[in-house]
């Protein structure tokens, strides 16, 4: 099934579950700038989240607030029994810390997954995991490679397909270009996640049946959204861009979202 038919199916799911609960799950989501970017990002999280028929509300600061008071703010959702999730939108202005800001939410609330003791998996790799497995992917024994090693894509990707007994590989800058080769040709499953236009270009000879995810978003010279793999690569599944990862990645939400509000 294509990402838009698995999203829009598990979206119209959730919407039933959602109708036959009395307390609708409710998510708030700070955002502290003003940037175009960030703005999409809410915008589509709110479309969905309202879709489904959940409560998401948007606190949206000047990006000149001081840290404190996005602390102070978010210690007050966290106690706050009427909220679920928390999440923080990323990027957040110079003068405030990534890392106090993800450490301050309350791990049970974490629906982003980025605090160490959240009981969510990253959106953007377990939005991969669960569409392979619904795509019927063989994660045990199969060769998976990720390129990129991020905190928020490459490392989560490895450590869940990990968790599927696939054998993992993660690539980086330092991987020498033979040993890429070596690597890509022998990948049963390929997930890239460099953030380069072009990266897999089609110069190394893939496997026939090999499964492509491309998580890279890049502006091209002309204007739109490409990912980091020149389309239709001689393999038997690549996601596309845009209306691939993106889309897993906000479905995620919701999951993780309706996992905090069952427990
Ligand atoms: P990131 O933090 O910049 O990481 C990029 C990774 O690519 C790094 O590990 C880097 O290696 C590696 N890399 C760079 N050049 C390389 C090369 N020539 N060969 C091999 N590896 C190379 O990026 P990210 O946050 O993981 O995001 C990656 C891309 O995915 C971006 O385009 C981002 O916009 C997109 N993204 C999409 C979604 C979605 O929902 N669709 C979600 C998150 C991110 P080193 O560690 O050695 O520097």
């Amino acid at each position: 099934m294509d990402i838009k038919s698995y999203v829009a199916m598990r979206k119209e799911e959730m919407k039933t579950l959602i109708s036959s609960m009395e307390r609708k799950p409710h998510l708030v989501i700070i955002q502290v700038n003003d940037n175009p970017a960030s703005d999409a990002y809410v915008r589509g999280k709110i479309k969905d989240g309202t879709e489904v028929g959940a409560n998401f509300e948007l606190k949206k600061l000047p990006p000149e607030t001081p840290e404190e008071d996005v602390l102070k703010l978010i210690d007050e959702i966290n106690k706050d029994d009427d909220v679920d999730g928390l999440i923080v939108q990323l990027p957040l202005p110079k003068h405030i810390s990534e890392e106090k800001i993800k450490l301050a939410v309350a791990p049970k609330k974490d629906v982003d997954g980025f605090h160490p003791l959240s009981p969510c998996d990253p959106c953007t790799p377990k939005g991969i995991i669960n569409y392979l497995a619904a795509e019927g992917f063989p994660f045990a024994g199969s060769n998976a490679v990720v390129i990129g090693r991020s905190n928020i894509v490459g490392k989560p990707m490895g450590a869940l397909l990990t968790a599927r007994s696939a054998n993992v590989t993660i690539v980086h800058s330092k991987t020498k270009p033979e040993d890429m080769k070596y690597y890509l040709s022998h990948a049963d499953l390929i997930v890239v996640a460099v953030g380069k236009l072009g990266f897999l270009d089609g110069s190394i000879k893939l496997k026939e049946d090999a499964y492509v995810v491309d998580v890279g978003i890049n502006r091209g010279e002309d204007g739109k959204l490409h990912g980091d793999c020149v389309p239709n690569l001689p393999v038997k599944l690549q996601t596309p861009v845009p209306g691939g990862v993106g889309l897993l990645t906000r479905l995620t939400l919701l999951e993780n979202l309706l996992e905090v509000y069952k427990k």
